[in-house]
């Protein structure tokens, strides 16, 4: 066993994963190549998050067992949320699969790639105290670097299956850390992104996250700090005043709302109100101005009825964030609300999901004309994906900033003049460029 295809599906935290993953398999004198054809083993990393998700990896799974019917020595391997949550009902129902292993199962991959080479594999015991803190990632190119500070989740919100996939919470140890962040700088990263399903309640039983962001803030060499997702329930008044007083703390947050209805949050066991959440809203604006903010929404929650869904979409526009992740509801097997009768019919789903987008496009890109004129300091990353002739990168509020090629190298700042804008992007040029363009950029 040598060569492994490994294929990333779902969160931030699922191409974390995979990163430590391809560390561990590499460390076992293993190789990843780019196409499943050339591989001795194909692993998926999956996500369970709603049903659309499981339904890709089946999909793929049918292609690899094409493949397979060609190789038979083929292993082909589920591994992530998916695997834990349907267990060995995927490995009984799937005549492709030969492993399947849980998000606590990543230390001890090359063993069980080897096995399931000759007989079915389980691993889907989950593991209270593992955090793979020890562990070299094997990180792709690039300028931002994803450290998972807190792995698993507490807050059992009555539609997520996540705790169920990922089991208990636990972080990392502050120490070990800062001496990542220090590895990843050395590496060449210029940014770090703290990963945890509910970061901002990361405690190592000594610091909590407003110590971690102050630690991180005093290594050298790192640029940038950025952190997803926080629970609302979880923003101290410590987290926000460490955002404010690290220079390198960036003023962007994602701070999941889910609904704007306060019986519809009650029902999703969120922990807040929509005052409370209004409350946090406030203190991050009053602490950092002009901090962007974006959000998670679902619609269609047993129960949301038209007025829910009213208050979410009017609430949106009072907020104004600057984009959102918007999300149909779907009844995940496991949770509290899989037993609960769906009250809202796909096509009203539909009809609110399509709603919001539009609203959001609409706001987002309001934000972002109102951006042009103005200066940002970029952190390239490298050429953009459409024009090879232009660079693009990130600005400090997290937008996408192209410009023309003008040989800035990956993991500089560049300091751009915002001469047009779309909804997903801000287009700058060298500050000599005061003059903003006559014309709004309407498409990417
Ligand atoms: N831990 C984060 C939090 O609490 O906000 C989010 C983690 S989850 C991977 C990302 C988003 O997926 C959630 O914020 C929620 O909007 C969405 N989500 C989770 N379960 C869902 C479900 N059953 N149906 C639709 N969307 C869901
Ligand atoms: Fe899921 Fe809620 Fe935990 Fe986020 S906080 S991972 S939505 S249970």
């Amino acid at each position: 066993m040598k060569r492994v295809f490994l294929e990333t599906y779902g969160c931030q935290m699922n191409v974390a994963d995979s990163e430590t993953m391809a560390g561990v398999l590499e460390a076992a004198g293993m190789t990843l190549t780019e196409r499943p054809e050339d591989a001795d083993a194909i692993l998926l990393n999956t996500c369970a998050i709603r049903e659309h998700a499981e339904q890709r990896v089946l999909g793929r799974l049918g292609e690899f067992a094409r493949l397979k019917r060609h190789r038979p020595g083929l292993v082909v391997g589920a591994a992530g949320c998916m695997a834990q949550h349907l267990r060995k009902r995927l490995l009984d129902h799937s005549a492709v699969l030969d492993l399947v292993v849980g998000p606590d199962g990543y230390r001890d991959l090359p063993e069980l790639l080897r096995r399931a080479a000759g007989e079915p594999v389980a691993h889907v015991r989950l593991d209270r105290d593992e955090t793979y803190g020890d562990l070299e990632p094997r990180r792709g190119p690039g300028v931002r670097a994803w450290i998972t500070v807190q792995r698993g989740c507490d807050k059992f919100c009555t539609y997520c299956v996540v705790p169920y996939t990922r089991g208990r919470e636990r972080s990392l140890p502050l120490e070990t850390l800062i001496e990542q962040v220090r590895r990843a700088v050395a590496s060449g990263y210029r940014e770090v992104v703290f990963l945890g399903q509910t970061v901002n309640s990361y405690h190592d039983g000594a610091h909590d996250f407003a110590d971690l962001l102050r630690a991180t803030d005093g290594v050298e060499g790192l640029l940038r700090i950025r952190y997803t997702s926080p629970h609302p329930s979880d923003m101290s008044d410590r987290v926000i005043a460490a955002m404010a007083e690290c220079e390198k703390v960036m003023p962007q947050v994602h701070l999941p709302l889910q609904s704007a209805s306060d019986p519809v949050l009650s029902a999703m066991d969120r922990t807040y109100t929509l005052e409370e959440y209004t409350n946090v809203v406030r203190r991050l604006r009053a602490a950092i101005p002009g901090i962007a903010l974006s959000t998670d929404i679902i619609v269609g929650f047993p129960g949301e009825s038209a007025e829910d869904f009213e208050r979410t979409a009017s609430f949106m526009r009072e907020v104004r964030y600057d984009s959102a992740f918007l999300f149909k509801y779907s009844a995940r097997p496991d949770t509290k609300a899989w037993r609960w009768t769906e009250t809202v019919t796909e096509e009203a789903k539909g009809e609110r999901l399509t709603r919001l987008i539009d609203q959001q496009q609409r706001i987002s890109g309001e934000i972002h004309d109102g951006l042009v004129g103005s200066e940002v300091e970029v952190l390239v990353e490298g050429r953009a994906r459409r024009d090879a002739g232009q660079l693009f990168g990130k600005s400090a509020h997290f937008k996408t900033v192209v410009f023309a090629d003008d040989g800035t190298p990956p993991g500089a700042l560049r300091r751009l003049r915002v001469v047009g804008s779309t909804p997903l992007t801000l287009f700058g040029a060298s500050l000599a460029r005061s003059a903003p363009p006559l014309v709004r950029i309407t498409s990417a």
